[in-house]
């Protein structure tokens, strides 16, 4: 059977049903457990209210973080359930486990009219094992299943994948349509010229998407840390600056290959370099100036420039990835200037990636672009036209 949406069927199917939604909240929490920013959340309401809406009783299911298959109190959802109360104005009962029988009772227990909220499933080691039992286990008791947790989509593990099988007719979210819609339309069939511009820390990480990206793009834009292993395996001179060694021969094939497919790749021409990020005295230089201690972390201003344009012109744009260190203002000015430039673009426009998103609200730029995506590593893997386990135990691949 090929997949189902949430919007497929008929609300009334929905009334006085057990439904166990998987969200994707693995949100950033400060020190005190605190939600640092929402955007994951808010993104899921939608789905939420039209449960609440068809009078269901919805059941949300999450992970967060990386406990590894242990209790860790401060990986607790108890103050994400909080903030989704307030966020929501709908009580919201928080459940200590997200199996067992208090589960059981509390659903049994709590009107429809209120969110029951369990507790983080990589508690349990369950979870990233697919265990079959502790999957049979969390899908207890439950009516009806919904996945809209695209951020977790490309994970095997039971609470997105072993646990489908216990259900008649699994759901997909809204949430997760949108973003699988979204990307789709992108890769098949984007307003020319289509730029990417990937950055971030390692080549070792971004590799697969471009490859995959490469077969799309008319330009490719390259930033960040990883620019400099393709620098290096161009001959180069990068100074200090983060290489992967291992990897060069990869950024070679990259080359050569855009080469033969006709694809614009370009690497920055000029750099911010400091010696020390601790004890920043950054200044700018061209390419093979680097001195033996400088680390390139940031575009210069003729890469921006030259970056600039070609966004400018672009028709439909994806962005994953910061071009520099942007955590510090020292580095930023590259990651804002790019960024703003993306925003400004009345094309197609859509970023992915934690710290992207990140570095667009530092910004105050979100707003501006047209779709943000809720999945960092989903949204490559998805782009790479990997099976992605979720996708898959939905029935989207049939
Ligand atoms: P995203 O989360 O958007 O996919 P990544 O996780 O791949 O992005 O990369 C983000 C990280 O890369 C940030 O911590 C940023 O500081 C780092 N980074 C980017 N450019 C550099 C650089 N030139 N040197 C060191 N770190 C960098
Ligand atoms: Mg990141």
């Amino acid at each position: 059977m090929p997949i189902t949406w949430l919007d497929d069927v008929e609300p009334s199917l929905l009334a006085d049903k057990r439904v166990l939604l998987r969200v994707d909240f693995n949100v950033p929490l400060d020190e005190h457990g605190n939600v640092l920013d929402a955007q994951r959340i808010e993104l899921t309401l939608p789905t939420i209210k039209k449960l609440l809406d068809a009078q269901a009783k919805v059941i949300i299911l999450t992970h967060l973080g990386r406990p590894k298959g242990k209790l860790k109190s401060s990986l607790s959802l108890a103050k994400v359930a909080h903030y989704l109360r307030d966020l929501i104005d709908i009580e919201v009962v928080f459940v200590h486990d997200c199996v067992g029988d208090g589960v059981s009772k509390i659903v049994q227990d709590t009107p429809k009219n209120q969110l029951i909220f369990l507790e983080n499933t990589r508690f349990h080691p369950g979870e990233e094992n697919n265990d079959p039992v502790f999957a049979k286990m969390l899908a207890k008791n439950m009516d009806i299943y919904i996945n809209d947790a695209f951020g977790a989509i490309h994970r095997a593990h039971a609470s997105v994948d072993g646990i489908v099988k216990y259900f008649k007719q699994p759901l997909g979210g809204l949430l997760l349509k949108r973003e699988i819609e979204t990307f789709s339309s992108l890769l098949s069939s984007p307003k020319k010229p289509f730029v990417a511009i990937i950055g971030g820390s390692k080549v070792s990480s971004k590799i697969g998407i471009l490859l995959a990206l490469l077969k799309k793009v008319d330009s490719l834009l390259i930033g960040g840390a990883m620019a400099y292993t393709f620098l290096y395996a161009k001959g180069e001179n990068v100074g200090a600056s983060l290489i992967e060694k291992d990897k060069i021969n990869l950024a070679h094939n990259l080359l050569d290959k855009a080469f033969s497919l006709g694809v614009n790749i370009y690497l920055p021409i000029d750099h911010v370099v400091a010696s020390d990020i601790n004890n920043i005295s950054s200044r700018v230089v061209s390419a093979n100036e680097f001195a033996t201690n400088d680390i390139g972390l940031d575009i210069g201003p003729k890469t921006r420039v030259q970056y600039k344009d070609i966004i400018t012109k672009a028709q439909s744009i994806f962005l994953n990835g910061p071009m520099g260190l942007y955590e510090k203002d020292e580095f930023m000015e590259g990651t804002s200037d790019i960024l703003h430039a993306l925003a400004d673009n009345n094309g197609f426009t859509m970023v992915g990636g934690g710290d992207s998103i990140a570095a667009l609200n530092k910004l105050n730029l979100s707003h501006k672009v047209k779709f943000i995506s809720s999945g960092g590593g989903a949204g490559l893997e998805f782009i790479e036209g990997k099976i992605l386990p979720g996708l898959l135990a939905l029935g989207y691949y049939q």
